[in-house]
């Protein structure tokens, strides 16, 4: 499929119990390519009437969801896997034109979204309880699980499918319908995930999607209502701490995904040319509009040079272009505001003292080219008052940072308010041990750039977030665990 037939193939509209329709008085608004800064196509734009009425479809369809067995809802999930495989093509193109990934990433996150579905496929089987004895003998205790009930998601726009299936994928597994809005920059891929859903049979009300441009407008009055009994929401920091307060009204059950200042740390025994790999994985994942991305990047004195030579041969050699475009390797940002971001922590950091060892605005610009680039850019001797040592760059730059004893670099990784995950390169065990220990973060990749996977336990502790998703303890947070208490006299 060329892209205009990619665009036109999926439905725009709000998808509510089952059925497609128009938002109130058919109001939309525009999706933009970020590679071209024009527009793409319009979405439905829902009202928070529009909202509620999503609400009151899961809600109406929670009881019989409920009840369906463990085995319809894996089988559910498996048929959604197998639409997303087949269509990987279509789906990893309409992903790149909203969002920009290079057309092999946007196929990678296919597969990556598509695994979620598998791995809880196999959890919504396993869902488990329990037989006790009580201590004084008199009584059993029968220990079940229950679906929470309806879900509200809230997904971000720099994973537009895996966001979604990581968390469509355990609230099915687990019995729990949902309402799922997916940020305004990206809706077409969550609108063709429904798509696929209702082509596996998913019952009508089971998920409801609703887009809209005013997310807090329409989402608020839904967390407050009472109707849902859980919020996941992946994104910002700073939303995540006014949701967290909304749902403290009606005491949601709440998982956050929020972001995250990843440390990567390299010895100065590690191998050089695995951590320079690491570190490009790390960094440039999705243009490194990621909340796992390498956000400082703490190398040993003794290396560091050598460390950064390397890194910024490799990373001014990438190509950056259309992510439709054949050999391109690094996309357009998100938006205007994506890229001056990171204009701004890069002039903030070489005005205090860092060098530009490749990229930046001076030496590749922007040039005449339409849309959100960046160039892959690294940066060396970033001082700690640097606002991007504080702040997710959320672009395709690494600040390097020397550091000397291990302590030093432990207590240096953990001075920040995040705490998603870690990466630490060493070939000494005792060290990576100790290290991996001593980070305050919910993960960790030992000589590894790249940490996520649907049957690992993803999250963050600190600021960012509350839960894991994936793993088998993925799907505990969309349950409810009940103690029946049966006398024995
Ligand atoms: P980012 O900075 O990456 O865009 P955000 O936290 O702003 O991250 O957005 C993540 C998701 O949260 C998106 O779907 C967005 O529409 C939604 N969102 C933003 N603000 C609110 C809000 N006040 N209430 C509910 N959802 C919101």
């Amino acid at each position: 499929m060329d892209e205009s037939t990619v665009v036109e193939a999926v439905e725009k509209r709000l998808f509510i119990d089952g059925k497609w329709v128009d938002a109130t008085r058919g109001a939309t608004f525009d999706v933009v390519d970020p590679s071209t800064g024009k527009v793409l196509c319009a979405v439905a734009d829902a009202s928070p009437a529009d909202g509620r009425a999503a609400l009151e479809a899961a809600v109406a369809a929670q009881p019989e969801f409920a009840r369906t067995s463990p085995r319809e809802r894996s089988d559910l999930l498996m048929a959604a896997y197998q639409l997303l495989t087949d269509r990987v093509d279509e789906l990893a193109l309409l992903m790149t034109l909203e969002m920009g990934k290079p057309l092999p990433e946007a196929r990678g996150e296919i597969a990556y979204a598509a695994e979620f579905f598998r791995h809880f496929a196999g959890e919504a089987l396993r869902i488990d309880g329990g037989y006790q004895t009580a201590p004084a003998g008199n009584a059993r205790f029968l220990i079940t699980k229950q679906p929470v009930g309806p879900c509200l998601l809230i997904t971000p726009w720099n994973f537009p499918m895996a966001m979604g299936t990581r968390k469509l994928g355990p609230a099915i597994a687990a019995g729990c319908t949902s309402v799922i809005k997916p940020a305004h920059q990206t809706p077409l891929s969550m609108l063709a995930l429904m798509g696929i859903l209702a082509g596996a049979g998913l019952p009508a009300g089971a998920v409801n999607c609703v887009t809209a441009m005013d997310a807090g407008g329409v989402m608020e009055p839904l967390i407050r209502s009472g109707l849902a009994r859980k919020l996941s929401f992946t994104g910002s920091t700073r939303v995540g701490r006014i949701l967290l307060e909304q749902c403290a009204e009606k005491v949601l059950r709440t998982s956050l995904e929020l972001g995250g200042n990843a440390p990567f740390i390299v010895f100065e025994d590690a191998d050089l040319d695995e951590a320079v790999t690491g570190a490009i994985a790390a960094k440039m994942r999705n243009m490194g509009e990621a909340c796992t991305a390498a956000n400082r990047i703490f190398v040993h004195e003794s290396v560091i040079d050598e460390f950064g030579r390397r890194l910024a041969e490799r990373m001014g050699a990438l190509t950056v272009g259309r992510g439709t475009e054949p050999d391109v390797q690094v996309g357009p940002l998100i938006d205007e505001a994506g890229l001056e971001k990171v204009r701004s922590l890069v002039a903030d950091a070489v005005g205090r003292g860092a060098t530009v060892l490749t990229g930046g605005e001076v030496a590749s610009g922007n040039g005449s080219r339409q849309g959100y680039f960046y160039p892959p850019t690294v940066l060396t001797g970033v001082p700690r008052e640097a606002a991007m040592a504080d702040q997710e760059i959320f672009g395709p730059v690494a600040p390097l940072t020397p550091f000397s004893t291990e302590d030093e670099v432990v207590r240096a990784a953990n001075d920040t308010e995040y705490g998603l995950v870690a990466y630490v390169f060493t070939n000494d065990l005792r060290r990576a041990l100790r290290v991996a220990e001593s980070i305050e973060t919910g993960m960790v990749g030992l000589n590894q750039g790249i940490v996520s996977n649907p049957a690992a336990p993803f999250g963050g502790v600190k600021q960012s977030g509350l839960g894991r998703e994936g793993g088998a303890v993925g799907i505990e947070e969309f349950l409810e665990t009940k103690y029946i208490g049966i006398a024995m006299n």
